[in-house]
């Protein structure tokens, strides 16, 4: 027991000693990786985003499902008596003017020969579930938008499925062969031109925007593509003469400021382009997970990994403490500059255990750190993809350090459920991860 204490103590004072360490002497000396590459291969590098919206989503699904529908206007929600509001208009549909959110009474006037239907949104979840499953086979890192839309964050992902374009025509065959369904694409270097994208040549489009050609391919759109330009602002912009984005981008940036305040430099940036927000997968309801926020950036490895431990931690007794098992790790970081990026691995069984966890945790930081070395705001650890203990099978505890892992679980959680939650922590698991350990200012 005194050996463990003093571990357990020889962990939390380097953990802390870490933590002191000033920032500058941390990065001192330190091989970060400089710029050597030009803009277009750096956007290339760091940003490859789809941007996949189904054409007519309910419409389409309902035509899929009921052949005889083939060829007719159909329109999902409201009814032919003129109640209600259309969800969704087929393309034959809209050849007579029916748009989704339109008045029934208004679509029937349009089309009297219009075929309504109930909207079964069941039955839509599933589908996009369907989709989304397909998503999945190609980044983890998926972040829907709705029932129908997602960016898919697909950086990274060459060597196995190829760069964007090729993975965007993957998976927009792959949603044709498997679901019958058509998807539009936007292929481009950030969230806002690969949405543009995707939308200029529904139905069944597919535009990739090169990192070199951004200003060409926004020029002549017009404003109202610009997100957060709507009916009256675009009015606006027509006061000062500017129709199309290339002539947003001359508006002087004075005069934008003045006409539009605090909304100035989001429209000076989108016109030309730029958008760094990343693609966040949403929280979905089914993860446990743990984050925190550092009240100074960190940049040492070993500071990381610690955190990343105690996080890996309480998601464990989490698990444990509901009875429930994951089986896809998912670590969270979000660098100074408020980039976030999440990395997950699925692995060959469901787990609750933390070493288990902490392993495959430890490896997606590991990873993520001999790429980007930039200082850490923020960290969390999630486990998802969950299953209740009951269904777990015997044989997973047949490895006898698994099975000495749980018991150590076990022991630590009711010593901590009886003196509360610091009265344990694990200084031996980090004493134990040698590549981690040493002088916290060298970092391999
Ligand atoms: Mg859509």
């Amino acid at each position: 027991m005194t050996a463990i204490r003093d571990r357990l103590l020889a962990g939390l004072v380097q953990m802390y000693s870490i933590m002191r360490c000033p920032a500058d002497s941390c990065l001192a000396g330190l091989p970060f990786p400089q710029p050597k590459h030009s803009e277009k291969f750096k956007n290339f590098r760091y940003n490859m985003i789809l941007h996949i919206d189904m054409d007519a989503f309910y419409a389409a699904v309902e035509l899929r499902d009921d052949p005889g529908l083939t060829g007719k206007p159909v329109v999902v929600g409201g009814s032919l008596s003129g109640r209600g509001v259309v969800s969704a208009a087929s393309y034959e549909a809209r050849k007579y003017g029916i748009h989704s959110a339109m008045p029934a009474a208004q679509a029937v006037r349009l089309c009297p020969d219009a075929v309504f239907i109930k909207p079964r949104m069941q039955h839509y979840a599933a589908i996009s579930k369907q989709i989304r499953e397909i998503f999945f086979r190609f980044t983890s890192l998926v972040e829907p938008l709705s029932l129908d839309e997602a960016f898919l964050d697909v950086t990274g992902c060459e060597k196995l499925f190829g760069d964007g374009p090729s993975i965007g025509k993957k998976i927009k065959r792959v949603i044709a062969d498997e679901l019958g369904l058509v998807a539009s694409v936007g292929v481009a270097p950030n969230k806002y031109l690969a949405k543009v994208a995707s939308d200029l040549e529904k139905p069944d489009g597919f535009v990739i925007v090169d990192a070199d050609q951004v200003e060409s391919f926004l020029k002549p759109l017009s404003i109202s593509r610009v997100w957060g330009v709507g009916p009256e602002t675009a009015k606006k912009f027509n006061s000062f003469g500017v129709q199309t984005i290339g002539q947003l981008r001359q508006l002087p940036r004075d005069t934008l400021e003045r006409a539009f305040g605090l909304n100035s430099e989001h429209f000076w940036r989108l016109a030309r382009g730029l958008d760094t927000r990343s693609v966040v997968p949403d929280r979905m309801a089914k993860t446990v997970s743990h984050e925190t926020t550092f009240s100074t950036d960190i940049d040492n490895d070993d500071a990381l990994m610690a955190w990343l431990l105690e996080l890996t931690d309480q998601v464990g007794r989490r698990l444990r403490r509901h009875g429930i098992l994951g089986k896809t790790v998912q670590i969270k970081v979000r660098f100074s500059g408020f980039d976030t990026i999440v990395r997950s691995r699925t692995q060959a069984a469901p787990s609750h255990t933390t070493q288990v966890l902490w392993e495959t945790a430890q490896d997606l930081l590991a990873s993520v750190r001999r790429t980007d070395r930039r200082s850490v705001r923020l960290l969390g650890m999630g486990v998802s993809n969950l299953t209740s203990n009951e269904k777990k099978q015997q044989g997973l505890f047949d490895r006898d350090d698994q099975a000495k892992a749980n018991r150590m679980d076990v022991a630590a959680d009711r010593i901590r459920d009886r003196f509360g939650g610091a009265a344990v922590k694990r200084g031996s698991s980090l004493a134990h991860e040698i590549k981690y350990q040493g002088d916290p200012r060298v970092i391999e």
